[in-house]
């Protein structure tokens, strides 16, 4: 037996501080859901743990807490490894108005600031740290984290592990060697939607054995959601589905999010409902960022209770009483669909989340495919442009690069997602994206093999299908959600 378990049982016996304890203390809450607790004792007994729990269930407090016990050494420090600045610094503000000693390290510190924490940290301060798995691109970040003992290292939206999925991010395919850097450290990975091919990508990366991992797999479904499909022909009928729906009185209380896949769709349909005296605000990715933070301020307080968004709005909204999610337009995976609709009924209360399925969206996701997996002949042409005309592609930028590079469709985004995935995988750099046109590195094999692009393409399309099964399905839609995600031969129970 170590040191801390060691300490951490005798502290349990004596009633100081066990999780029960710190929960009350510092949180104030009387008990702990699900099996937080037994996962909190897991890892404090030095175990790996693999936690799959919806959205909004508490997967952050399985490495809070241990954060807050007694620990092994004075420099004991439980590192999160997390994708968002945005939900990082959240989250840490929140932990600090509750007394606890967090921090984050990220891009939106200036220099002296990072410096003045590297320093902190080196000298013991701090028993959470937030970074991205970016940060071990760097060097100093490293020697600085080697005084500490890690006791914990949380891997936060695990899910973006996986190559295959959604949100991949190629730094957090270096889990294994990060984790030889610190030791080896105990870690917890959590997300909320993993499917058993992306849990086997995430083991395979952090370098852990499956039998050495315990998953924790609360099951997918929220009992007080209601999932429906309406199928719909055309806009005229969907605006009436959804003026309908928002006249529901079993859902009228709270707060509704109308998702769309296209902002022209969104602003299209909104006019609509304007005209129909539908009240709303509007939300995507192409509104100035304080207009954004506005809009989001009005929906969190309830000023304003319906809001018209692209997915850019989601990630942070933890608001209690969202009763209606309306997909309006066909989302391209579950794994997004079953993210956004997780966002209602937090409160426990009855919710609805609403589809309303036409064929004809089908057509929109397809193009998105298209856009986000251009070929090896298209990144070569990119990377070849950025090399012999650095000049005009940082003075001009995407839309004289465009013109270069694509004379049929001005509309095309596939540029936009080469520069992203050029980026991600530090081939170029720059400002920030999408001005990033410094080549920096030789760019990964992947970006010339057309059979690893094309299977990716191939697995993009499958997770759209996905969706096609599940509006066909004629029984239980929580039943496939949990197949989905659990494997039809795997118990959760
Ligand atoms: P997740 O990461 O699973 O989406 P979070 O960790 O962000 O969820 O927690 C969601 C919300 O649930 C937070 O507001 C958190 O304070 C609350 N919460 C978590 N655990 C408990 C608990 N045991 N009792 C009461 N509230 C909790
Ligand atoms: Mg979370």
């Amino acid at each position: 037996m170590n040191k801390s378990t060691d300490s951490q049982l005798r502290s349990q016996r004596d009633g100081v501080s066990t999780p029960e304890a710190l929960l009350s203390e510092y949180f104030g809450f009387d008990s702990f859901r699900a099996r937080q607790a037994e996962i909190i004792r897991h890892v404090g007994n030095g175990r790996h743990a693999m936690v799959v729990m919806p959205t909004g269930m508490g997967k952050s407090l399985c490495y809070q807490i241990p954060a807050l016990g007694p620990q092994r050494d004075d420099q004991s420090l439980v590192l999160v490894l997390s994708p968002l600045i945005a939900l990082m610094q959240d989250q840490v503000h929140s932990l600090q108005a509750r007394g606890i000693d967090a921090a984050f390290i990220n891009s939106s510190l200036v220099r002296e600031q990072r410096l003045q924490r590297y320093a902190e940290i080196a000298e013991g301060k701090y028993r959470l740290l937030y970074v991205t798995p970016e940060r071990f691109r760097k060097p100093e970040f490293r020697e600085v984290l080697a005084n500490r003992s890690i006791t914990l290292l949380a891997v936060d939206e695990a899910h973006c592990v996986s190559q295959w999925g959604h949100d991949f991010r190629p730094d957090y395919s270096r889990l294994a060697e990060i984790r030889g850097w610190l030791n080896e450290p105990t870690t917890i990975a959590l997300t909320a939607t993993a499917t058993a091919e992306c849990r086997a990508d995430i083991y395979r990366q952090l370098g852990i054995p499956e039998g050495e991992i315990q998953l924790f797999h609360e099951g997918i479904d929220r009992p007080n959601l209601k999932l429906d499909v309406r199928e719909v022909w055309g806009d005229a009928d969907k605006l009436d589905a959804i003026e309908s729906t928002l006249k529901d009185d079993e859902y009228r209380s709270g707060s509704v999010i109308i998702y769309f896949a296209l902002i022209k769709t969104l602003e299209r349909f909104s006019d609509a409902l304007l005209s129909r005296g539908i009240d709303h605000v509007n939300y995507h990715g192409d509104l100035p960022r304080d207009k954004r933070r506005r809009i989001q301020s009005a929906f969190m307080s309830g000023k304003a209770d319906v809001v018209l968004a692209t997915n850019a709005f989601g990630m942070g909204v933890d608001k209690e009483d969202i009763r209606i999610v309306m997909h309006a337009e066909t989302p391209g995976s579950v794994e997004s669909y079953y993210q956004e609709i997780g966002r209602a009924g937090r409160d426990g209360n009855p919710s609805l989340c609403r589809w309303l399925y036409d064929q004809n969206d089908l057509m929109t996701q397809m193009q998105f495919i298209e856009w986000a997996n251009p070929d090896a002949d298209f990144y070569s042409r990119v990377i070849t442009l950025m090399s012999e005309h650095p000049e005009e592609c940082r003075g001009f930028g995407l839309d004289w690069m465009n013109d270069r590079l694509q004379r049929v469709s001005r509309h095309d985004h596939r540029l936009a997602t080469a520069i992203s995935m050029l980026d991600r995988h530090g081939v170029i750099a720059g400002s920030r994206p999408p001005d990033c046109f410094q080549i920096i590195a030789k760019p990964p094999e992947m970006f010339r093999d057309d059979e690893f692009l094309a299977e990716k393409k191939r697995r993009d399309q499958e997770r759209l299908y996905g969706m096609v099964e599940l509006a066909s399905e004629q029984g239980d839609r929580k039943a496939f959600l949990n197949r989905y995600f659990l494997g039809t031969s795997e118990d959760h129970s």
